[in-house]
């Protein structure tokens, strides 16, 4: 196997099978790489303090992966407790101890027209693989380019094809020297950036856009939500004005790669304080390594 696929480990599954990672394969003429029919997650899995394994918010996972599915009306029959029994064993048989998981349905052989039909063959694959947590701050600027909208395709669906705007907002952003770029919608309210919510912090109030924002509802952002109010703050969700970036004391993204992330600058607008997402970036840890005894119901351990 070649280096592209080591990362992969032992196994990815696809279909009921446990394959050697460059053994898991789909047809040229797979539905997905033409129409981009395709739903997906980006679970995590986490070592405790104890040295188990555990994936943050397994179930949730498996909840919206199913619903992606439905919002496209691919026909996806396992159920939420098959979905993560899979997820487990694919962690379980990569003996990885932190690891991003990447579970995919996609379309394959069996299309005439690009309708879906139950003729298309629909495909279930798991991946995994080791993920370094970075704590490196970022630098973005608005895009150019608007978030979609749910008036063109369902923003609630993690799908693939949503990827094409999120990949237009990265790369422009990198091409022009930031990390990534904050999004608006197409009514000129803050969105998200290309693979993350975005919160901002003024007067102490936490703010974070609503989901008619064409965001997508990320699990880390409904974690962060709970957990900045089980500590007393208030936090709003409502539409965000551009202007407002300028004049927040703080802001940060969350999402389950880059877990908690603070947003020092934003084009010539700087951002000093990091009181907020200090205090979530602590938390946050202590509950992914079960050191926090409120949060246990979010982990699903790997045994
Ligand atoms: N928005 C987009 C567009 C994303 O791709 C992600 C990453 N899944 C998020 C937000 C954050 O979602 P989560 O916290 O569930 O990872």
């Amino acid at each position: 196997m070649n280096d592209f696929f080591n990362k992969f480990g032992n196994y990815i599954y696809l279909n009921g099978e446990m394959l050697k990672p460059d053994k898991a394969k789909t047809s040229v003429m797979s539905h997905a790489l033409h129409y981009a029919t395709g739903v997906f997650e980006g679970v995590r899995a986490y070592k405790t303090k104890d040295g188990q394994v555990i994936i943050f918010r397994l179930e949730d996972h498996a909840i919206r992966l199913i619903n992606s599915a439905k919002l496209y009306n691919i026909n996806f029959d396992l159920s939420v407790n098959e979905v993560k029994q899979i997820i487990i064993d694919t962690v379980k048989a990569n003996e990885f101890e932190e690891c991003y998981i990447r579970p995919l349905i996609f379309l394959s052989e069996g299309f005439n027209t690009i309708s879906i039909t139950d003729k298309i063959k629909v495909n279930f694959m798991v991946a995994c693989w080791p993920l370094n947590g970075n704590d490196s701050d970022m630098k973005v600027s608005f895009s150019s380019y608007a978030r979609l909208h749910s008036s063109q395709v369902p923003m609630q669906a993690k799908a693939i094809s949503n990827y094409m705007n999120s990949i237009l907002i990265r790369t422009e952003a990198k091409n022009n020297g930031y990390d990534d770029s904050i999004a608006l919608d197409i009514n000129g309210y803050v969105s998200e950036l290309s693979t993350s919510n975005i919160f901002i912090v003024k007067d102490g109030v936490v703010i974070t856009p609503d989901l008619s924002s064409s965001i997508l509802n990320g699990l880390t952002r409904i974690s962060v939500i709970k957990i900045l109010k089980d500590e007393g703050y208030t936090v709003v969700e409502r539409k965000v004005a551009r202007d407002e970036i300028a004049i927040a004391d703080e802001i940060f993204v969350t999402g389950t790669a880059c877990e908690i992330k603070r947003i020092v600058q934003v084009d010539n607008f700087i951002y000093q304080k990091d009181d907020v997402a200090n205090l979530l970036k602590n938390k946050f840890r202590k509950i992914v390594t079960a050191e926090d005894e409120n949060y246990l119901e979010w982990l699903e351990y790997v045994v």
